[in-house]
């Protein structure tokens, strides 16, 4: 008889499932279930277990089934389990929007809550139009995103973001109006960086190039990741970052940082902007927040822009923009243990402290198994593989299986391998995770 502790069935049948960023056909041969999931580690449906490189998904840096986020969450269901968000409210949410405003830096103080990373692009665009349009600056309409950058999957983040992957299927329908900068990675000049590269703050100054073509007069916002995650750590050379906000500045343009990775502790500081010393003037957020354990993620603004909205009649809406579950109970809760637990267990600072150990796990395996470049910044790491020929990312994947077989859980985008460890993850396991990168990429060579 099944307990709620027995591990699902895998002969459930596969078939109705259309499963996300998953190659379908593929998984339906070679299927991969997690049936438990317990601090730093998964098991499988065929009772593997593997250490959570990724922290699940860039998600769950507190480990996995911590009784603290139990129990926030089991009480919270017992007290009030929903509640509208619109013209109403609940003290969860008020509390943790409070902790996150002192959290973040500057005057970055209010908190709009969303439910995903992607709903919060799409809030911050929206946010960035209002505002310069109830100043009277209605013309400020184009945004400027990055090649390589990922955004999430609504139309704007799909328009602002730059993996072709993503793109090409929506380009009739992508947001008009926006450009790219080139994206800063470049293999010849800085491949095997450790931490911030020394080259590429020039390439900040093409946001010049598009004020000058378009004029600052119709550029609402520039969004970048500080660190771009999604497509294999992609460090922001030294001076980049300082370079586009000083554009921004002169010119008028928000300046927006796509945080939804970068986000509490993941790069050593409550944002990663923090650690890198640049301030934007919104910030995005998601996964971290609740590790992973209900969906939430939103939108952190400067006063002077809140304060751009608050006019007309007081009992006026003054931003028509919302989502059923914003600032949901249950999410905003768990969002209260999670920066209870990253406070009591001093996890950022344990975050700092590992970054140093996957740096050398990593940077050990250069020269090994045609690695062609590794990143690392933070608690995150990438290599990239040479493929194999003619077949891009079926190394990637081998090496996902292979990983499987040895006990870890790699994250795998095309042939590039990226690792976000859990804050909770001791210097051994890190080491660990490094060597048995090498044996996998060994075990699985391009040709
Ligand atoms: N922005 C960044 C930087 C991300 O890494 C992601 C997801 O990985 C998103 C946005 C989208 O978040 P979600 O999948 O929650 O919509």
């Amino acid at each position: 008889m099944r307990t709620p502790d027995t591990p699902p069935m895998t002969d459930i049948g596969l078939d109705h499932y259309w499963m996300p960023f998953t190659s379908n056909r593929y998984f339906q041969q070679h299927p991969k279930m997690i049936t438990q999931a317990k601090g730093a580690y998964f098991t499988l449906s065929d009772g593997r277990r593997v250490f959570d490189c990724l922290s699940a998904l860039w998600t769950t840096a507190l480990g996995h089934g911590d009784p603290r986020i139990t129990e926030a969450a089991r009480k919270q269901l017992d007290t009030v389990d929903y509640s509208p968000p619109f013209q109403l409210t609940n003290p969860w949410a008020h509390k943790l929007a409070n902790r996150i405003a002192a959290m973040a830096p500057e005057d970055l103080n209010r908190v709009f809550f969303t439910n995903s990373g992607s709903e919060s692009i799409d809030t911050a665009m929206k946010i960035a139009l209002a505002y310069h349009r109830t100043r009277g600056e209605a013309g400020r309409t184009r945004f400027i995103g990055r090649e390589r950058g990922y955004h999430g999957v609504g139309f704007g983040g799909i328009s602002v973001g730059g993996m072709v992957g993503n793109r090409k299927m929506f380009s009739s329908l992508m947001l008009p109006g926006v450009d790219h900068l080139s994206h800063t990675h470049n293999p010849k000049e800085m491949a095997f960086s450790q931490g911030q590269p020394a080259w590429g703050a020039h390439l900040a100054d093409e946001l010049e190039r598009m004020v000058a073509l378009h004029d600052a007069s119709n550029i609402a916002a520039v969004i970048v990741e500080p660190i771009a995650g999604s497509t294999g750590v992609l460090v922001p050379p030294v001076g980049y970052l300082e370079r586009l906000r000083e554009i921004c500045t002169k010119h008028g343009i928000l300046l927006i940082f796509d945080e939804v990775i970068g986000g509490f502790g993941r790069f050593g500081a409550n944002f990663s902007c923090q650690r890198l010393g640049v301030t934007p003037d919104l910030i995005t957020f998601a996964k971290q927040i609740t590790n992973g354990v209900v969906p939430m993620g939103g939108v952190i603004a400067r006063e002077q822009i809140y304060q751009a909205f608050m006019n007309g009649p007081e009992h006026a809406i003054e931003f028509a923009h919302g989502y059923t579950y914003s600032g949901h109970p249950l999410a905003a809760a768990v969002g209260n243990a999670v920066l209870d637990i990253i406070e009591q267990d001093d996890l950022i600072a344990r975050s700092r402290a590992l970054e140093p150990v996957l740096q050398e796990s990593f940077h050990a395996l250069k020269g090994q198994g045609g690695i062609t470049d590794i990143r690392n910044f933070g608690l995150a790491a990438a290599i990239d593989l040479e493929p194999i020929p003619g077949k891009p990312g079926l190394r990637g994947m081998r090496v996902l299986e292979e990983g499987i077989n040895q006990g870890m859980l790699f994250r795998v985008s095309g042939d590039t391998v990226a690792v976000g460890p859990p804050f909770i993850s001791t210097p051994d396991e890190l080491r660990l995770m490094g060597e048995t990168l090498g044996k996998v990429v060994h075990a699985v060579p391009a040709a």
